[in-house]
């Protein structure tokens, strides 16, 4: 099989997930048949391109981990890869179709589309339907549009990769517009022909296009052109069960929004990955590598793919375990910078930080929250911890004994302190949780948190002493 697979993004705005995941199921696929995987660049819905557009799609694309075989800046043969380039081929495909009496030329203007609209809705029609008044014009000197005549009474159905057989009916299809009066066409039109021109064998795409899919069929069929085969991909829904859209609260969906808040381009392959594709395995956490070699189209899902915020949490979370301390350093750093943190501080405090919270992180934006919980005051005891100090009995004696050590310490680093620690169990003879949970909650104020002597080193004997001073003062 030569499998030729394309993702063709309008660049109308940001690259949103149900897009990105369009694109993943497409490179997958690709790469899991030693295939091609093309980037078409849709845009002659002129009015709607956004100027940086095409940039952030191909840039966040590329962030993600997706390259691409053919596409604007890589020829493969069968380009140019932006539609507007191409507009001589939709002309002449157009042309072809009007010569063989499967188009022809509308010259009805706005006003005149707008008024049969009217009657038709006044006579209770639910959609507009051409009614064919250009059919047979004799050619004019005036602007027109080009439409292509629906064949009537004609079943197009296709065999969907992932919803099985699909049927339309021409009747339920009027005749549509496929070049519009300033030469351009519509998507139907354009997509179809190149999907024909660019070899196209497998079209994977967002279940919203199912509809456009008869149209697509028709251009395509009376031009003679092989059909590609077609995958529809159930919708990715809100935990209400509603499209993901706007309207869906606060939950992020544009990938550059996830980017900015430090999640990792290989988790979020991983998660997009898993919208409506599971592996035959119980595991979740894959890496994109791993992926391409597991990626079977037979498992994709035909339900809706409910985005799972929490899900991405943890995988993102996975996925910073396996970060090497210069990496989790790099993806950390911006944020600590942005908030003045790293100001007065060397590189190593930095990574003694970063390598302290790291386990603790679903995130990159996350290690500023962390700093501020675990470093950063004010300095108060959480309820729970206050009880558990006054229902230990010796706390205040020991925490005056250690405060004692810590004092002295000649070297304020982790080993020292781990053994004053040691030393302050053993001469007020309190040993395991009521040994270690005291010192925690006098020096954050918490019953959990990153390893003690390490944490410890890392605020600062300053620090470390005005707050079992102040846990002492509550004590008394
Ligand atoms: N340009 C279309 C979009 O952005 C692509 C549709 C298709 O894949 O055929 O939705």
């Amino acid at each position: 099989m030569d499998v030729r697979v394309r993702y063709a993004p309008s660049p109308t705005g940001y690259l949103h997930i149900g897009n990105a995941r369009t694109a993943l199921f497409n490179y997958l696929f690709a790469r899991r048949h030693g295939g091609s995987f093309i980037v078409r660049i849709e845009d002659t819905d002129v009015a709607r391109n956004v100027d940086t557009g095409v940039e952030d799609q191909l840039s966040l694309l590329r962030w993600l981990g997706i390259d691409w075989d053919e596409s604007i800046d890589k020829e493969g043969g069968v380009g140019p890869y932006r539609q507007l380039d191409r507009l001589e081929w939709y002309r002449h495909y157009a042309e072809a179709l009007i010569e063989s009496g499967m188009a022809y030329r509308c010259y009805c203007t706005d006003e005149e589309l707008e008024a049969i609209k009217r009657e038709q809705e006044a006579s209770g029609a639910d959609r507009f339907h051409y009614p064919r008044r250009c059919l047979d014009k004799p050619e004019q000197d005036a602007p027109y549009a080009i439409r292509f005549k629906v064949p009537d009474a004609t079943r197009y159905a296709f065999d969907d990769l992932i919803k099985d057989t699909v049927t339309f009916q021409s009747e339920d299809i009027g005749d549509w517009v496929i070049m519009k009066r300033n030469g351009i066409p519509t998507y139907n039109f354009a997509c179809a022909i190149d999907d024909a021109l660019m070899k196209i064998s497998h079209v994977l795409r967002g279940e919203d296009h199912i509809t456009n899919t008869p149209r697509q069929l028709m251009v395509l069929d009376a031009l003679g052109f092989k059909r590609p085969i077609y995958g529809h991909m159930p919708l990715i829904v809100d935990k209400d069960g509603r499209k993901l859209s706007k309207r869906s609260g606060s939950v992020l969906q544009y990938i550059s929004q996830f980017k900015e808040r430090g999640f990792l381009p290989e988790a979020l392959f991983n998660f997009i990955a898993l919208l409506g594709w599971s592996p035959d395995a119980k595991a979740e956490v894959f890496t994109p590598g791993a992926l391409v070699e597991r990626f079977d189209e037979n498992r994709l899902s035909g339900s809706p793919a409910t985005f799972d915020a929490g899900k991405l949490h943890y995988l993102n979370h996975q996925h910073i375990q396996r970060l090497e301390l210069d990496e989790a350093v790099a993806l950390c750093r911006p944020f600590l910078e942005s908030e003045g943190i790293t100001e007065d501080k060397d590189p190593a405090w930095v990574r003694e930080l970063v390598s302290l919270l790291q386990e603790r992180l679903d995130y990159g934006a996350e290690i500023v929250d962390l700093y501020h919980a675990f470093f950063k005051g004010p300095f108060t005891l959480e309820t729970e911890a206050r009880e558990f100090l006054a229902a230990t009995d010796g706390a205040a004696t020991l925490l005056g004994d250690l405060k004692g050590r810590l004092q002295a310490l000649d070297t304020f680093d982790a080993d020292a302190i781990k053994q004053a620690i040691k030393q302050a169990g053993k001469a007020t003879g309190m040993k395991g949780k009521q040994l270690f949970m005291p010192v925690r909650i006098a020096i954050s104020g918490r019953m959990k948190g990153p390893d003690l002597p390490r944490m410890i080193s890392l605020l600062g004997r300053e620090t470390v002493l005005q707050r079992v001073s102040k846990t002492l003062d509550t004590l008394e």
